[in-house]
């Protein structure tokens, strides 16, 4: 193939500015949340609004298009029997004003080159850049051996429900990435096991502790019977561990509150488990009680799965592990588990090495949610052909490919990484409030994209 004209591609994707930026407004304003599902909406009426928007936009250009049952949707251009698939997605999470946004979500708003918006970087953004990259490789009359095809899914945020029936459809890639994670390129996605721990028999009153499981828990409360554990002792543990507490006293009961710091679940040791301190804590302060002794033999202070018998690692990263939520009801405790485990082991490895450790007479533990990982070596032709390209076009190789704890669209469809959108050292503010991107950076994606996508052709 001959070689792609970088210049070329760059003034092209220039003179689309003010059609991005027309593009990713409309699709913005449209409030893509998942709502209830209706008769030919499966994800509500506001994602298809939005995945018809798009393709109506793709369609104008030229591109052959097609709605996947109102799940997905994809454009394409080429021949061929093989696939080069762009995935992005059009739904959003939610956002309102009162939130802390300093303007309207559903309103994008431009301020000194910088957009704001719910969505302007996950993902439609990058949606929109991917539209910009397929209309340049079309206008350049660059030779498409293969089908190269922008897929839009519509239920990213809510279990992928839009891939899983798109690939029932149409089956899967034979390359492609989803610009739905970072750059410069994600080769591994670390495998999930997802579910908890149900206590057998406790002395504890009451326990409430942590907002989600994905999430180190940044604070616990517990109601347990004045004077059965030593102050002393429990106030010595925590003051050794620099641990914020309190303690109320109440006639027969004592409340003690315990502060942690919160972090994803995927990164346990950047945060501090208040749960793990607290229960440890009682544990040290002589306060006798089975649940206790079962969360401290299997869970304690570690985040690397050592007492579940699972403290593995490859040369691509560490198995992790966090108990995030905790609550008691009817006299039953039950808490979270979320672990993350190594690109090249899979689900019944790892499940093979804690099964010695999943129950005994305190307490049980139980993983419903079992996702296998993925893993493309970085010197893979996947791999490095579209890290050359994001080399290509910023001159960034400080930044290396990496392998992350979370997952991305890449884990539903085979022969995938996630590639975009996000630049590194960003925090675009996804998922939260003022969420932003900048127009430089989305000419940039563009650019990026029509360079990986001509790299994938050549493979
Ligand atoms: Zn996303």
């Amino acid at each position: 193939m001959e070689k792609l004209d970088s210049k070329e591609v760059k003034k092209r994707v220039q003179a689309y500015k003010d059609e991005m930026l027309t593009r990713l407004d409309k699709l913005v304003a449209i409030n893509s949340v998942m709502g209830e599902a209706k008769e030919n909406a499966p994800f509500g009426e506001k994602p298809l609004e939005a995945l018809n928007v798009a393709l109506d936009m793709l369609k104008e250009d030229g591109f052959e298009t097609a709605n996947v049952d109102n799940y997905a949707g994809y454009a394409q251009m080429g021949q061929g029997d093989e696939v080069i698939g762009v995935i992005g997605h059009l739904d959003v999470v939610p956002a309102k004003k009162s939130d802390g946004w300093d303007t309207d979500p559903f309103t994008m708003v431009e301020k000194d080159g910088t957009l704001y918006g719910r969505g302007v970087s996950d993902d439609k953004g990058a949606v929109v850049a991917s539209m910009i990259a397929m209309k340049v490789i079309k206008d350049m009359g660059i030779p498409v051996n293969k089908r190269v095809r922008l897929i839009m899914g519509t239920n990213e945020e809510n279990g992928s429900k839009c891939l899983e029936h798109y690939v029932e459809k149409e089956g899967h890639v034979d390359y492609g990435f989803t610009p739905d994670g970072d750059f410069p390129a994600i080769y591994g996605e670390k495998g999930i096991l997802q579910g908890g721990y149900v206590s057998k028999k406790t002395n504890i009153i009451d326990i409430e502790g942590g907002t989600v499981a994905n999430a180190v828990p940044g604070k616990v409360t517990v109601k347990v019977s004045a004077g059965s554990y030593s102050s002393e002792k429990l106030d010595k543990f925590f003051k050794e561990n620099k641990i914020p507490y309190t303690v109320e006293n109440n006639g027969d009961v004592d409340t003690i509150e315990v502060t942690g710091v919160a972090a994803h679940a995927s990164t346990p040791t950047l945060g501090v488990n208040a749960i793990s301190y607290l229960l440890v804590g009682l544990k040290n302060a002589d306060f006798s009680d089975a649940f206790v002794d079962f969360y401290c033999t299997h869970f304690g202070l570690e985040t690397n799965g050592a007492m579940m018998g699972a403290d593995l690692k490859d040369e691509y990263g560490d198995l992790t592990l966090n108990c995030g939520v905790i609550s008691m009801k009817d006299g039953v405790i039950e808490g979270t588990v979320d672990i993350r485990f190594p690109v090249t082991l899979s689900t019944k490895e790892v499940l093979d090495h804690m099964k010695d450790h999943m129950e005994d007479e305190n307490g049980k533990v139980s993983f419903d949610t079992q996702v296998e990982p993925l893993f493309f070596a970085p010197d893979s032709a996947l791999v490095s052909s579209l890290y050359e390209a994001y080399v290509d076009v910023t001159g960034d190789k400080e930044n290396k490919p990496m392998v992350i704890g979370g997952g991305t669209y890449a884990k539903e469809i085979n022969n995938t990484i996630a590639f975009g959108c996000a630049f590194p050292g960003y925090d675009y503010r996804i998922h939260n409030t003022n969420e932003w991107v900048k127009i430089d950076e989305l000419l940039l994606q563009a650019e990026i994209y029509v360079h990986g996508i001509i790299k994938l052709l050549s493979i």
